[in-house]
């Protein structure tokens, strides 16, 4: 009550008043404890209670056993097996084994994720060569760096120079050994994959150009590699200009806490020219000595163990599927679950295009067969039929849509808020449109981070591919705006269609200009939040009493005399009385006079009479702060490492 205002102190004398009380708790009452089990009642499965639960993962492997998978699942055995009966698995004992496959099904039924764990227990582990991905600041040479090792590449050789864009590459060294490129070059990719724990990529080339250094999409690529412990090679690109420093490029990441070869680390590093191919041959033998120490080995026979690079719908072939083996080996006419995709293999195609009948680990390949379209870093797992297939399919269908839902329902859970201006949270409903799949799942993982607390990015719809008339219709239905990354400009008739229907479309091919231009759109939509400034202050310098007057007029008043001290004082506004850095009262302005005239507004520096309604205790050095409401947008902030977000 100390602090309460005169006006708070008077609600609450009214609600007590009127007889408004705080609930009183209920006597606890123990409940009834039954020994008997209920007669004549059918048989309820427990009910899963995945709230105490969320995200819980457990891990799963080839042959364990039902009371393993009921311990990890944390539920009973007859629970796990009544699921099993339901999957169509023949039940014994609590000791038989289930496959791999199976104790999916059941994780997914009872609502928890998995992890499958792969054992190379007993097998034979040959030598494979390094996967790599290329990092680094943009325009600093990523893609012309590419494009050069793509131009050293087997395929290149044997095609003339024309290569078929298929996600991946291999180059092969004069001594026989490899190196697979993937060949989707930035960040995004690599952490949309790592986020679906595709750890594919052994070893990342840090891209610097000599003649900028290290930028914060370099450090941000540094701190990625960290992250998934994947050791760098960096290559100094753009040696050939004039304005290269690679000394200078050296300093700084060392700087940064690389620890380069030359300072006593282990991190190698390379001068290149993408444009005049200097240095390509180093940058090879480089990655070819930090995979020799990595002494890089997996399991070539049993099923594989396989990650999408790259997802395509093509006319004629359905879907087709970039991907790497990362274990076992992938034989054509398999049946394997994709995500939550399947298919059987129809076809397997190497980055020359040439049919193969298995895919070998290490070497990025081709599927046709698919029954839908996977995303970028799925797995690939092979199963023993096809009634399996589309089991482990549909479970994993489901699980998608409920963690989807849930995701939205989180999302749009209001954050409780005991002030007074409670956020309102608005929706933004995206259509996502890129180039591949893999740039899909990039783009909408980059775009849930401009999420907020007022704004709630709502990807509706995703695909790969131009936009279409059905992404226009569908825009207009749910009011939304649609994002076309790395796609050329859609049809007239489209762009007509979108316009007439005013539905935006944004084309991007940098991710950042993309999010910065999104992140302005937020920015605009959200609601904001009022908040209560202080728009001027005035010191009272004098008092003043108007006593004796009549009914009609009103009662006697005090009139502060005061001087404007900062900003202005409005008489729509809210006053506030302070007492020695105190609030004493907060009222409105009953009357604002300069030199007896009425008037609005007074600002700084002028004196003025001022009477607050209701508030007679005044007194000299008192300070009377105008409060005025304002509406608070976010901001939309980017922070130097390339990472942006919504401020609220
Ligand atoms: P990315 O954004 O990192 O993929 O960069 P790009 O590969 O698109 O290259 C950006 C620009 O730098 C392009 O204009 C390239 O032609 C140029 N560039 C890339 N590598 C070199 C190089 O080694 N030397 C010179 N002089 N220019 C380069």
């Amino acid at each position: 009550c100390f602090h309460s205002s005169q006006e708070l102190l008077a609600k609450k004398i009214n609600d007590e008043a009127v007889g408004f009380k705080s609930p009183k708790r209920k006597k606890y009452v123990k409940k009834e404890s039954r020994t008997q089990p209920p007669v004549d009642t059918p048989y309820v499965p427990p009910k899963k209670n995945t709230n105490i639960m969320p995200d819980r993962t457990i891990n799963i492997f080839e042959g364990m056993t039902i009371s393993e998978l009921a311990k990890r699942t944390g539920q009973s055995i007859p629970f796990i097996q009544d699921i099993l009966v339901n999957v169509g698995e023949k039940v014994g004992s609590e000791f038989d084994l289930v496959s791999i496959d199976v104790a999916e099904l059941v994780a997914m039924e009872v609502g928890v994720n998995v992890k499958r764990l792969h054992s190379n227990e007993g097998a034979a582990l040959e030598p494979r060569p390094p996967v790599v991905t290329v990092m680094g600041h943009v325009d600093h040479g990523k893609t012309s760096l590419l494009d050069a090792l793509r131009q050293t590449s087997v395929a290149a050789k044997e095609a003339g120079g024309i290569t078929q864009h298929i996600g991946a590459f291999i180059v092969d060294m004069p001594s026989g050994a490899s190196i697979t490129f993937l060949d989707t070059p930035g960040h995004a990719a690599f952490s949309a994959m790592r986020a679906r724990g595709a750890a594919v990529t052994d070893i990342v080339v840090l891209v610097v150009a000599a003649d900028d250094g290290v930028m914060p999409q370099t450090l941000e690529a540094m701190s990625h590699a960290k992250a998934a412990n994947v050791p760098i090679v960096v290559a100094i690109n753009k040696c050939d200009k004039p304005a290269a420093n690679p000394e200078r490029v050296r300093i700084q990441l060392g700087s940064e806490g690389l620890p380069l070869e030359e300072m006593g680390g282990d991190v190698q590093v390379v001068e290149v020219s993408a444009t005049t191919k200097i240095g390509l041959d180093k940058l090879e033998e480089a990655l070819l000595l930090q995979a020799e120490l990595m002494d890089l080995k997996a399991r070539v026979d049993g099923s594989a163990q396989a990650y999408v690079v790259e997802a395509r719908l093509d006319r004629g072939r359905g879907p087709l599927v970039t991907a790497i083996v990362k274990a076992g080996t992938l034989i054509c006419g398999q049946h394997v679950v994709v995500g939550a995709e399947w298919g059987r293999i129809r076809a397997i195609r190497d980055t020359l295009g040439k049919v193969k009948d298995k895919a070998l680990p290490s070497m990025p390949f081709e599927i046709e067969g698919l029954r839908g379209l996977p995303m970028a870093g799925d797995d690939i797992i092979v199963v023993e039929s096809e009634g399996r297939a589309r089991m482990l399919s549909e479970g994993r269908k489901k699980k998608l849509d409920q963690d989807r839902l849930k995701k939205i329902d989180e999302g749009r859970i209001e954050i409780p808020d005991e002030s007074e201006e409670k956020p309102v949270r608005v929706e933004f409903p995206i259509i996502v449109k890129a180039d591949v799949q893999g740039t899909v799942q990039a783009v909408t993982d980059a775009l849930i981070t401009l999420n907020s607390p007022q704004v709630y990015v709502n990807v509706v719809h995703v695909g790969a591919g131009t936009i279409s008339q059905h992404d226009v219709d569908l825009a207009q239905a749910c009011g939304a705006c649609i994002v076309g990354f790395n796609i050329r400009s859609p049809p007239s008739s489209v762009t007509q269609s979108a316009n007439r229907a005013n539905v935006k479309i944004k084309l991007h091919r940098v991710i950042y200009h993309l999010l910065e231009d999104l992140g302005n759109l937020i920015v605009d939509k959200a609601p904001g939040t009022m908040e209560t400034q202080v728009a001027g202050e005035a010191q009272i310098l004098s008092i003043f009493e108007l006593k004796g007057r009549s009914k009609a007029k009103g009662e006697d008043m005090k009139i502060a005399g005061c001087r404007v001290i900062d900003g202005c004082v409005n008489k729509v506004a809210t006053m506030r009385l302070l007492r020695s850095g105190e609030v004493l009262f907060e009222g409105s302005c009953k009357s604002l006079k300069r030199e007896k005239q009425d008037v609005d507004t007074v600002a700084k520096g002028n004196e003025c009479g001022l009477a607050i309604n209701e508030c007679n205790d005044f007194q000299i050095g008192d300070i009377i702060q105008c409060l005025e409401k304002v509406n608070r947008k976010p901001k939309f902030i980017s922070s130097e490492s390339g990472a942006v977000r919504i401020e609220c």
